[in-house]
């Protein structure tokens, strides 16, 4: 069995258009690289990131979707305060993020909780900071320079890009 079908029964999307289900890998904060382990089907710690920074958000994945790199496709949600391992969120999608890891395309969803009232503006790239926007976009560029690793950005496309992306990665895991 793959463990992974632990999540088969959680749907990627939702019965709102703009809101997809991100489960929670690592907290906001965390310099732990946690993961979804494929043999187990536990959390496992992957690896201690080699650069001194931290994720900018809560960082995991839409279940039963399959991205370019072979993964399911990432989701970075803005919190204001972090979750937990395994936390599953209802996040309304309001940017993609564009890069490429080794040269494989690896997109990462932006996300804000459906339920948090602070970000109840958030619907797209627009309505959020765009400080924030830069850490994101600093933190994927330099998170894997000194495991040697190559990353190309290719930076910020819009919420309805973002509902592209998820789309095509679910119909990517249904073939
Ligand atoms: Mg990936």
């Amino acid at each position: 069995m793959n463990p992974r079908n632990r999540f088969s029964h959680v749907s990627p999307t939702t019965s709102e258009p703009h809101v997809v289900n991100a489960i929670i890998e690592i907290p906001k904060g965390r310099r732990s690289k946690f993961e979804l382990d494929e043999e187990t089907g536990l959390f496992k710690l992957d690896r201690y990131l080699y650069s001194s920074s931290h994720y900018p958000g809560d960082y995991g994945f839409l279940p039963n979707t399959l991205a370019e790199d072979g993964d399911d496709l990432d989701i970075l949600v803005m919190v204001n305060e972090p979750t937990f391992t395994g936390c599953l969120i209802q996040a309304r999608a309001v940017g993609l993020f564009r890069m490429r890891d080794r040269g494989v395309s690896d997109f990462k969803i932006l996300g804000v909780p459906n339920t948090d009232p602070l970000f109840a503006e958030y619907r797209d790239l627009k309505d959020v900071p765009s400080h924030f926007l830069r850490e994101v976009e600093h933190f994927f560029a330099t998170y894997k320079q000194l495991e040697g690793a190559a990353i190309e950005t290719d930076g910020w496309a819009s919420s309805k890009e973002a509902l592209a992306e998820v789309r095509a990665s679910v119909a990517r895991f249904c073939r």
